[in-house]
């Protein structure tokens, strides 16, 4: 079930949360300019505005009881770091009213702190149980191949180091791939790289549009 303007949606179980369609990479394969028909992805997740941080917590009021949910998930059609300040803001309001308030995540890019222009990773701290970071590459070159970010090198200088400071306030830390065109060596090399940094890997089938 979907609503007009899509602030924050269910997807299996849990509540997802789009504040913005901003972002600094250029993945390849980005349905923000690949187009996706059919998906939950589509074009009702690029908002007509950004939702000021009172209407996304009137947002989730609309879906009822929240602790029904598994996760409450900010992701965004686009890269929710942009809006970093105001994730905080709602989850604070969410835990002062919500008892009971399910988990939070955030799938971003790792770009926080080149985008914020500081660390923001101690903001993170008793208000994200998980952090999910996008890693798309096993080595820089094939990283910079694939999710072409603004900042070029910088991008994935700042993604790792975004992991490990993250990885130091959050309890779970995931770095995720996903499977297609990768080897075994790949696979484990991403693994050794994202253990290095205090983080666990997850391995995400690729869905063929
Ligand atoms: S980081 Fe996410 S939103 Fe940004 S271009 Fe890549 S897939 Fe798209």
């Amino acid at each position: 079930m979907k609503k007009a303007m899509t602030i924050t949606y269910e997807y299996e179980g849990a509540l997802y949360v789009n504040l913005t369609n901003r972002c600094d990479c250029a993945c390849v394969f980005c349905l923000r300019h690949n187009g996706h028909d059919g998906s939950i992805y589509a074009d009702d997740l690029w908002l007509e505005h950004e939702p000021s941080r009172e209407e996304a917590l009137e947002s989730f009021f609309t879906w009822g009881d929240l602790t029904k949910y598994r996760e409450i998930v900010f992701c965004g059609f686009g890269e929710p770091s942009y809006r970093m300040d105001d994730i905080c803001w709602l989850i604070d309001q969410l835990h002062a009213k919500v008892p009971g308030l399910p988990p939070t995540r955030i799938n971003t890019n790792g770009h926080a702190n080149l985008i914020n222009g500081r660390d923001v990773t101690p903001d993170l701290h008793g208000r994200m149980d998980t952090v999910s970071i996008s890693l798309n590459g096993a080595d820089e070159e094939e990283y910079l191949a694939v999710t072409r970010p603004q900042s070029g090198k910088a991008g994935w200088d700042a993604m790792l180091d975004f992991t490990r400071k993250a990885a130091a306030q959050v309890p779970h830390v995931v770095m995720t791939i996903v499977d297609k065109d990768k080897t075994p060596e790949d696979i484990e090399k991403c693994r050794a790289l994202a253990e290095s940094l205090g983080a666990t890997l997850r391995v995400r089938a690729y869905i063929p549009d």
